[in-house]
Parts: C-alpha cells; structure tokens; sequence
C-alpha cells in the first residue's frame, strides 16, 4: 500500500488558536504513527487577509509546539511549492479545464446583484443559494464578453442531488445539494477560492487523508463535485468536532487563552499542551488513560478513537497536565523554566525594564521561589498583581474586608500589627515572627483567625501564598530599586489603614 499523506494546510491570518493546534497535532500524530508524511501547505490566497509575519508566527508556534513536517515551504518537497500563492498558475490551468470540458462556466453577476437576490431569498424564507443564471449563457458568448474585458468569476456546475462519503469520525454522511450553489471556483478578481484550491492540492499533493476541523463539512459536497468534474479520486476526510468553552459555546477568546502563543507565555509545557489538546477529541483504548508522551501518544493514536460529540475545553486539567509534566523535569531545569517564565511576564506586562530585572536577583529568587513551591499552581499574573499592583483604598473597600473588620477580635489583631510594623518599618522574616507569635500569645488565637485579617490588609487576597513568603517579596522589592512599583508592607499597611479609618 502506497504512504499515508496528510497534511496541516493553515491560513496565515492569525494566531494559531486550539482548533487549529489540535488539528495540526492529530495530523502529525496520524503521519508519525502510520509512518507516513506530514506536510505544512500554507493556505494564503486571501491576499488582504494573510499576511508573512503571520507565517512566521505559525511556522515559530508549530515548531514550538513540537510538531515537524516532511515537506513545506521552508522544507520544499516534490510537490513544491507549498504555498498557495505561489501556486497561481496551476489554479489558472485547472479552472481552465474544467471551464474547457463544460464543467464550470463564466459568471458574470455584480456582488449587488447577488446580495438582492440573497436578500429576496432570506425575505422569503428561503436558503440562500447562487439561482445558476450565467449556466445559461451560451459558452461562445461568455468566452466574448470574458475577452472583453468584462468582470468575471468561474464557478463548478453541481450536478449531483446529494453527497455522500463515509466520514472517519463521523461514519457515513449525506448532504442534499438543495443547500448547495454552483460554487465560486476563482474570483473576478482571479482569486482561487478555498474550495477549489484545496482540492487541486490536495490531489496534486496526493493527501490520502484531510483531516480538519467540523467547520469544514459544509465544504465537503462542493469539494466531492470538484473530485467528480476531475475525474480524481477523492480522499477519506475525517472531520474534528468543535471545541467549545465551559459554558458549552464555541471557544473563542473570550475564554480567555486560546491561541498557542498565549498559552507558551503563560508557562505552558508543549508536552503539556500536546497531551491536553489530544485528550480534546480523541480517548486511549482502555478509555481512561489521561497522561501519555510522545512516544505513547503515536504509538496508540488512531482515526477511530477520535470522539464525534463536541469537546469542552477544560483548563484546570490542561494545568493539572502541566504540573504533572513540569514535576518530571529535573530540578534544574525547572527553575530555569519558571525563571524564564517569571521574567518573561514581568517583563512582557510591563512591571520590570531589562535594566531593573538585572538588578533584581534577590527579588526574583524570592518570586520564583513562591512558583516552584507553589508546584506550579500558583499563578503568576494574579501574584504580580498582589506586587506590584496593591492599592490600600481598593482593598479597604472591598465587601470582604468591610466584613473582616466587623469581627472586633480580627479587627483587633490587624490594628495591633500595623502598630507594630509602623513603628519599625523595615519588617524582616524574624520580626514578622516575632510580631505574629507575641499577638497569637497575646489574643489566643492562631492559624487562620490570626493570619486572615493580615494578609488582607498586605495582599488584597483572600487566599494566596504563605505570608511569610510575600513579606520577603514585598519588602525586597521595595528597597531594591522598584520603588515606584513594589510597596513595602508598611506602606501598605499605612495606606490601607487610612484608607479604612482605622485608629492607630
Ligand atoms: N485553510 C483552511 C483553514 O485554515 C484549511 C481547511 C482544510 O484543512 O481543508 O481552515
């Protein structure tokens, strides 16, 4: 049997967000296991919409994300080149076969008359589709008004009543032409349209498989009647169903990180991603298995385990995974992960110059210890809030301080530290023990009675890191040359004591 071919045919648009990533790592996994060949085709005929620098982006965010490619435009290939817009001239000689064999013809229809007759359609109750007006003119006379000079597209006669093909994930599948108009092959302004370009490279390129997102089964009817007007044979198709966010809607960025360049910059493993993105849509045979390598995930990955009901996109479990991966990695290199990763988002929102985080390497100790301790979990935005965006009047307006300041015993013990820290501003390590034993002793309290009302005040949070890690933080951050970003506790603390009216 010849060679599996797949291939990953993104357009350059955009980031590279979840759907596309999973359907680019389900493609590399089937090529890697079935020893077959996985191929880049970039999809950039949409001129005003693709853009290089988005190329780049992908071909950066791919590679990071631990895929490879056998043939590709920077990899070449026999069936180069690989990028769609380089490809124009084969587009040209396709249309004009079919054109020539009288299965696609000229159209002549303005945009406004499409959109009126689209309107009346919709008016009506009707699904909107292409009436098929310019099949009738006379091909003689369409060839005339062409070399004319007058605006034309070309479009495939559909000739069929229904569809059929047995879909890998979704078994057998027919879809009615009614819905379907003769589609756009190429556009007036000489365009190839995604429909008609995919299928010539994917035949040309010999894809024994598409495998892609569900958006695409609409797509599917005119890219079979594109098959049938070739005289090719189509490929099996297998298509992935949607990823939705938790609250069952399409994912899309206002579920907050989606693209792989966001994920990367919050810290995420591309183990870690690779493994998650695999479990959103396909299962390993005993059904439970959750934590699979690489070499796992090709060894076990097949077609038929690829789930038809829509995948819900779980991130606690994408951190879980995270967590697992970055605790299997050897001391070393996981501080210097989470270092990279601590002076990357300090960096990248702005908190820190290069020249102050060079100076910083207490500081930057301390934070990072509080991540590597936190076994991953805690997160970084929200601990860079705590530091470097602390505001004692929105804290004591908080609905939650009001009602800690209500207990008259917790209200007592925070008016007691902030004396204390107050009178002796600089609060080291020791003093802060101190000062928490003498008040423990002093109102019989402890754990989180005594703790509670302090790291409110300190932090603005309800929960977070230990105490005794954030002091350090806040204290060193302030001295050492971030003044103008980092409080000290005491500043805090006389910040918000004001800001609450507390008698001290
Ligand atoms: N360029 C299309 C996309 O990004 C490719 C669809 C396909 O794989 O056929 O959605």
């Amino acid at each position: 049997m010849s060679k599996v071919r797949v291939r990953f045919a993104p357009s350059p648009t955009g980031y590279v967000h979840v759907g596309n990533a999973r359907t680019a790592l389900f493609n590399w996994l089937f090529a890697r296991h079935q020893g077959g060949i996985n191929i880049l085709r970039i999809e950039d005929t949409d001129a005003e919409r693709s853009k290089p620098e988005y190329e780049t982006q992908l071909v950066a965010d791919l590679q990071w994300f631990g895929l490879d490619w056998d043939e590709g435009p920077d990899k070449g290939g026999p069936f180069a080149p690989y990028r769609q817009s380089e490809r124009r001239e084969i587009y040209a000689q396709h249309s004009q076969q079919l054109i020539s064999q009288g299965d696609a013809y000229y159209c002549f229809c303005s945009p406004e008359q499409l959109e009126a007759e689209r309107e009346e359609a919709l008016k009506a109750g009707r699904q909107p589709r292409y009436s098929g007006r310019c099949r009738k003119i006379p091909p003689e006379e369409a060839a005339r008004r062409k070399s004319a000079g007058e605006p034309s597209a070309v479009r495939l006669k559909i000739v069929e009543s229904s569809f059929f093909w047995i879909d890998r994930v979704h078994g057998p599948t027919t879809i009615s032409s009614e819905v379907i108009g003769d589609p756009i092959l190429v556009r007036s302004e000489g365009l190839p349209a995604y429909n008609f370009a995919a299928v010539v490279d994917d035949h040309l390129m010999e894809i024994t498989q598409v495998i892609r997102g569900d958006d695409h089964i609409s797509n599917t009817p005119r890219q079979l009647a594109l098959y049938r007007a070739f005289g090719w044979e189509p490929p099996e198709f297998a298509h992935l169903s949607t990823i939705l966010g938790p609250d069952r809607t399409r994912l899309s960025k206002r579920h907050g990180a989606t693209s792989i360049a966001n994920f990367r910059a919050e810290g995420i493993l591309p183990e870690a991603l690779r493994n998650y993105l695999l479990l959103l849509g396909w299962s390993a045979s005993d059904g439970k298995t959750e934590k699979l390598n690489t070499k796992e995930m090709i060894a076990q990955f097949s077609l038929d385990r690829i789930t038809k009901s829509p995948a819900v996109f779980d991130r606690k479990k994408l951190d879980w995974l995270n967590g697992e991966y970055l605790f299997a990695l050897p001391p070393n290199e996981r501080r210097e992960y989470f270092l990279k990763m601590v002076t990357g988002v300090l960096i990248q929102e702005g908190y820190l110059t290069e020249d102050e985080l060079n100076r910083a390497g207490d500081f930057i100790g301390e934070i990072l210890l509080v991540i590597i301790e936190s076994k991953g979990k805690a997160n970084l935005s929200d601990l860079a809030r705590m530091i470097f965006e602390y505001d004692g009047r929105i804290v004591a307006a908080r609905e939650n301080t009001r009602l800690t300041l209500e207990d008259a015993a917790a209200k007592e013990i925070l008016i007691d530290f902030i004396r204390q820290v107050i009178a002796q501003p600089e609060l080291s390590f020791e003093r802060f023990q101190e000062i928490m034993k003498f008040l423990g002793e002093k109102t019989g309290k402890k754990g989180k009675q005594l703790f509670h009302p302090i790291r409110i005040a300190l932090t603005g949070e309800e929960s977070g890191p230990e105490l005794k890690k954030m002091i350090p933080i806040f204290e060193d951050g302030a001295q050492l040359l971030l003044k103008r970003h980092v409080k000290s506790c005491a500043g805090r603390l006389r910040e918000f004591a004001a800001a609450a009216k507390l008698q001290l």
